[in-house]
């Protein structure tokens, strides 16, 4: 699978405008851009299964996995099903990131935000095919990803989620006793099967238009973010307060 590593994409990445004009740093991006390329070997799986409400959260059947939060049962309101996906870019890329991160502040910032748009263009690829897959079966939609420490889902079930999955095996995507996701430029996700679409789903998919729409963070819908968002330790990498989407932590 060949992933995109749009420009404007690694702007945002680093807080700059999409009409930056720095010479120098539109050839570290264009450096970057063509060595992360050799570097990645994106590997990734996914796995449908069925869910169930239970005093405890949402048990995802055949497992021992339960989703637990208001922000996640709020998100799989209209679901039966899920899928649950793992991604990652590789070992090399993290080794390069290590390696410029003592060498060059501005490099390993530059290479950083590359592979973070590499790593959501594949994920991005991975959620189309299991859209794909979702309306052949005559269902009518799916939802965004939703990963691990969004909202109040905790991170603690990243082990779980890649051992039900066999990713260590299968991809090589292994977990930090902190839960983080080893090598780091990957994403563990949950994504709903819905089988009809509410007024609820209408207006999130709004949202997800506008946020699409409007390419400078300032001139967003900001009220969700000034809300909520502020003091959330994802902040800066939160993908879904970039689309103008609220995970529904509190809501
Ligand atoms: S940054 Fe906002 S949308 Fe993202 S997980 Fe945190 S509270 Fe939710």
């Amino acid at each position: 699978m060949e992933l995109e590593i749009d420009r404007t994409e690694v702007l945002r990445y680093l807080q700059s405008s999409k009409d930056l004009e720095d010479d120098n740093i539109n050839r570290l991006i264009e450096e970057a851009t063509s060595e992360i390329k050799k570097l990645i070997n994106f590997r990734y799986l996914y796995q449908k299964f069925p869910i169930e409400l239970s005093e405890d959260g949402i048990k995802v059947k055949g497992t021992t996995l339960t989703l637990k939060g208001k922000s996640i049962k709020k998100h799989l309101n209209n679901s039966k099903e899920i899928y649950i996906m793992a991604a990652t870019l590789g070992a090399q890329v993290d080794k390069k990131i290590s390696y410029y991160e003592k060498v060059s502040v501005t490099k390993s910032m530059i290479f950083d935000a590359c592979a973070t748009t590499a790593i959501e263009a594949g994920c991005d690829q991975v959620e189309a095919e299991i859209k794909e897959e979702v309306l052949a079966a005559g269902n009518e939609d799916i939802t965004f990803r939703y990963s691990p420490g969004y909202g109040d889902l905790g991170i603690e079930i990243q082990k779980e989620i890649l051992r039900i999955l066999k990713a260590p095996k299968k991809i090589g995507l292994t977990a930090s006793k902190y839960n983080m996701l080893i090598p780091t430029k990957s994403v563990t996700a949950i994504i709903g099967v819905i089988t009809e679409k509410t007024e609820v789903d209408h207006q999130a998919e709004d949202r997800i238009d506008r946020g699409n729409e409007n390419e400078n963070l300032e001139e967003r819908d900001l009220e969700f973010e000034t809300r909520h968002c502020k003091n959330c330790i994802l902040y800066q990498d939160c993908e879904l307060r970039r689309k103008g989407i609220y995970c529904g932590a509190k809501g």
